[in-house]
């Protein structure tokens, strides 16, 4: 078999969809890119596809090595992203050669289903009060939402206060009925984090995510030591030469590679495999599409340690277009008591819908994050 063609398409509300094909009629779909970033990405994909048009699709850890190491530069989040992209196409392009899911390629199912948790959006804590209780009738029990909004390096009580109370209000209304992590998103310096770590911790967070920055992940392990809630991180690292780094350093309770943005299913397996190896857990990020779901769903189906997955259903970033409206075969991912039963089609195990995603290619989105400033006007953290 041969890889004879790379074709990608933008698609509502934020996704890159990638579509690889053979001369033996098989195709394989990926994901590549990065939220915001959807064109560089799409460049690098076929800047890289020369390395593998007329290449053999079987051989995955080759054709990963050469687009990983054949450019002397690597590593970061647009190579990176384009890499995972290309490679969910090869894993699903050899489970369908197979006849096979790729969890049965990777050794086989640890655990029948993987629990999902909920993204939340709003800020007013009434708001997301409203919506967790919706989300609780569906069976759903652990959620996540941000913090606060932009905060500044050394920030008033005030600001501290406001955040705390935030998380107060959704503890009372659901007592231990519920479980939620609270994403720092980066937005919180050092400084602050060490004291929104302290004043949040009655409310018993199931982690927090990116209490700081990861360029400055020095502050993972003094984080840790100053309070008993688990950290996470790992969204924004892209590759085992990153990780590697914060599991010696110690700090972090919780990896969070994204299945599109850390070199795929190849470099994905390994990440969970050195994370287990320091008792550290795994929960893929994934506010992406449905490809990068069934991707990160096969890695957590093989992973002893994957203790949560995010998914993207009804997420705040979902405008024009939500999770499974390209996804023919949306049965498989149905959320049965907030778990995704293991996907039973060959491949990464999603059907795609390629006639709606050449009409939304029609009208490609152009997301981009907010930029946020602080009230003197200075770029803020988003
Ligand atoms: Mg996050």
């Amino acid at each position: 078999m041969k890889i004879t063609r790379l074709t990608t398409y933008h698609a509502a509300p934020r996704w890159l969809f990638l579509k690889v094909e053979t001369d033996e009629g098989i195709t394989g779909w990926g994901e590549p890119v990065i939220e915001g970033r959807a064109r560089s990405v799409e460049a690098a994909v076929h800047e890289l596809s020369g390395y593998v048009i007329g290449k053999d699709p079987a051989r995955i850890n080759d054709l990963w090595q050469t687009m990983y190491r054949a450019g002397f530069y690597r590593g970061g989040a647009i190579l990176m992203s384009a890499i995972a992209g290309i490679d969910q196409a090869l894993w699903d392009i050899k489970g369908k050669a197979l006849g096979k899911p790729v969890y049965e390629l990777l050794g086989g199912l640890v655990r029948d289903s993987m629990k999902t948790y909920r993204w939340v959006g709003g800020d007013r804590p009434s708001d997301i009060i409203d919506q967790m209780r919706g989300y609780r009738e569906l069976g759903f029990d652990t959620f996540k939402f941000n913090g606060t909004e932009e905060m500044k390096l050394i920030d008033s009580p005030r600001a501290v206060d406001a955040a705390v109370a935030k998380v107060a209000e959704i503890r009372a209304a659901f007592g231990n009925e519920i479980d939620f992590g609270i994403d720092f998103h980066g937005r919180v310096g050092a400084p602050m984090a060490k004291v929104l770590l302290r004043e949040l911790e009655p409310f018993k967070p199931l982690f927090v995510e990116e209490p700081v920055l990861p360029e400055l992940a020095e502050y993972y392990p003094r984080l840790a030591a100053s309070s008993p809630i688990p950290l996470a991180a790992g969204e924004r690292m892209y590759s085992r030469f990153e990780f590697k780094h914060v599991l010696a350093a110690g700090g972090l309770s919780m990896l969070q590679p994204d299945l599109s943005h850390a070199g795929g299913i190849t470099e994905c397996v390994k990440i969970a495999a050195m994370a287990e190896a320091y008792d550290v857990a795994l929960a893929p990020h994934c506010p992406l599409g449905p490809v990068a779901l069934a991707a990160c769903l096969q890695v957590d189906l093989v992973s002893h340690n994957a203790v949560l997955q995010e998914q993207s259903i009804g997420i705040h970033y979902n405008e024009g277009a939500d999770l499974l409206d390209y996804v023919i075969n949306k049965d498989d991912f149905r959320c049965i008591d907030g778990s995704i039963a293991a996907l039973p089609k060959p491949g990464l195990g999603v059907e795609i819908n390629e006639e709606m995603l050449v009409r939304a290619n029609q009208n490609p989105p152009d997301w981009r994050n907010p930029v946020w400033r602080h009230a003197d006007g200075s770029v803020a953290e988003w």
